[in-house]
């Protein structure tokens, strides 16, 4: 055929080869995932595959078998990573088959949730609805889906901003206020919030970072000096940031002291609980997250310690119309009529900066219901006590040291030599990382902790097992006494 007679749609004339090639890639995709412990977690691109990225813009058709032969072969074959049961870099979910299913679902229906009369918006508030529940915020709170922590993060302060600010932010901007807006959060706080509050105007200048103490919360007593400080400046002390599981500890701040100061002193708390607010659904860990349900918004993921696929996150904002605040504007082609698609109340819209956007909860709906959240909370409990069982392996390890206690999911620790500085420390600790990754054995990632460069272990993982951690034990030891032998233990970091 030739090709510049045929497109008059994308619908192919015959559905044969395309059914016959999703029917194959479905196969191959469960294999693939089934089989994730027998390949390599991340290995490097070689120069070839780069190369293949680099081709003009595909002005001609290629067959579909074609296009999925170069998936199959340069693509698939170096990932991140983290669907290998020794993946615990960053903090990193581990996703599902049945995550993969809804996904493709959700793809196939290829819906808008603007705010609109379809079952989909329907899936997504009852998905909401079952959060609310789980985190302790009353059904009168407001909630949206959006794809990342970070944004989930940028939806609460933008709703802090416009709360606390005397005028109206939205017509008048910063410039309309009296006086600055200060933030308060720890230094262990994550940087999500610094791009939000650079982004939403407000300037890292008036955040406060405030140190932590020997339990990686927040230093209460240097919380509400700062405060006061600033009142006595003429500042505004406007929003409380806490974290429920910080990203290098997994260190919960004393929420309800933040929500009693924040009380005290007219203050918006916003709690980032990324990966940490998971807890929430374990009777066992709840405990941990104790006055998170006292926060004015909640940032949590779902793409982490939910195990659901990327990206999919959400903001609990307990006042709606705080919420909508930021959010809300008009435009013709998106008022309502009494009837048909726009017959709606309600638009997600109005409550994050997307207007166009995936049907994302479909995978959190069809996960929680085949899973069970009984299950998925044993689930977390186990990485929990993969945690204490790894934290123990390293403290019977001469060669290693437990860099902190551990508190949930999160191990930091490094390498240890007699006759080394902690320069050469932290060569060494950093060479061990790039060489568990090359040598394909696994993946942490490392961190910075008083100057020193630590290996560290986020386990947000539910195809770990205890023996993964012996691995990672042993292969850390062989590879610390076979690295520091050699000549190459300096200009590890990049910078
Ligand atoms: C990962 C993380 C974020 C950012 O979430 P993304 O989904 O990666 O954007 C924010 N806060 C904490 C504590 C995190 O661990």
């Amino acid at each position: 055929m030739n090709p510049r007679t045929t497109p008059k749609t994308l619908d192919p004339a015959d559905w044969g080869p395309v059914r016959k090639l999703t029917h194959r890639a479905v196969d191959d995709m469960l294999a693939y995932v089934a089989n994730a412990r027998e390949k390599a977690a991340w290995q490097p691109i070689p120069e070839a595959t780069r190369e293949h990225f680099r081709q003009p813009v595909p002005r001609r058709r290629q067959s579909e078998e074609s296009v999925y032969r170069e998936f199959i072969e340069y693509v698939l074959p170096y990932p991140l990573g983290n669907l290998h049961p020794r993946f615990w870099g960053w903090v990193s979910g581990s996703g599902s088959a049945h995550g993969m299913l809804a996904d493709f679902l959700a793809s196939s229906m290829n819906s808008s949730l603007n705010g609109f009369q379809q079952a989909p918006e329907l899936v997504e508030q009852q998905v909401l609805d079952w959060i609310k529940e789980l985190m302790g915020f009353p059904k009168t709170a407001s909630a949206v889906m959006v794809s990342s922590g970070s944004l989930a993060n940028f939806v609460g302060l933008a709703a802090a901003r416009n709360a606390k600010a005397s005028g109206d932010v939205n017509v008048a901007g910063l410039a309309g206020e009296p006086s600055p807006m200060t933030h308060y959060c720890s230094v262990e706080t994550h940087s999500s919030m610094k791009k939000g509050l650079q982004l939403l105007g407000v300037g890292t200048k008036f955040l406060r970072l405030i140190p932590v103490d020997q339990d990686y919360q927040i230093d209460l007593h240097a919380l509400r000096h700062a405060i006061e400080k600033d009142a006595r400046a003429g500042l505004r002390p406007a929003v409380l940031i806490g974290t429920a599981g910080t990203t290098d500890q997994g260190a919960f701040d004393d929420l309800d002291s933040l929500a009693d100061i924040a009380s005290e002193h007219g203050m918006w708390l916003h709690v980032d609980g990324a990966f940490g607010a998971t807890v929430m659904i374990s009777d066992r860990l709840r405990v941990m997250a104790k006055g998170l349900e006292r926060a004015d918004s909640l940032a949590l993921d779902f793409h982490k310690w939910f195990y659901i696929p990327y990206g999919v996150a959400c903001t609990l904002v307990r006042d709606e119309a705080a919420h909508r605040n930021p959010f809300t504007v008009k435009a013709g082609y998106l008022s309502k009529l009494k009837r048909g698609v726009s017959a709606t109340e309600f638009r997600f819209a109005d409550y994050s900066p997307e207007l166009s956007r995936e049907f994302m909860a479909l995978k959190v709906w069809m996960c929680f219901k085949t899973f069970g959240l009984e299950k998925l909370s044993k689930l977390i409990e186990q990485n929990v006590d993969q945690a204490a069982y790894l934290a123990k392996l390293i403290r019977v390890t001469p060669e290693l040291e437990l860099i902190t206690p551990v508190r949930l999911n999160v191990v930091c620790f490094r390498f240890i030599a007699s006759g080394l500085d902690e320069e050469a420390l932290n060569d060494l600790n950093a060479c061990i990382v790039m060489a568990l990754q090359e040598q394909r054995i696994a993946v942490p990632s490392h961190t910075m902790n008083k100057n020193r460069l630590v290996i560290r272990v986020a386990i947000c993982n539910h195809r770990s097992v205890d023996n993964d951690f012996d691995v990672l034990v042993q292969e850390t030891v062989r590879l610390g006494e076979e690295l520091s032998l050699t000549e190459e233990i300096g200009n590890a970091e990049s910078g």
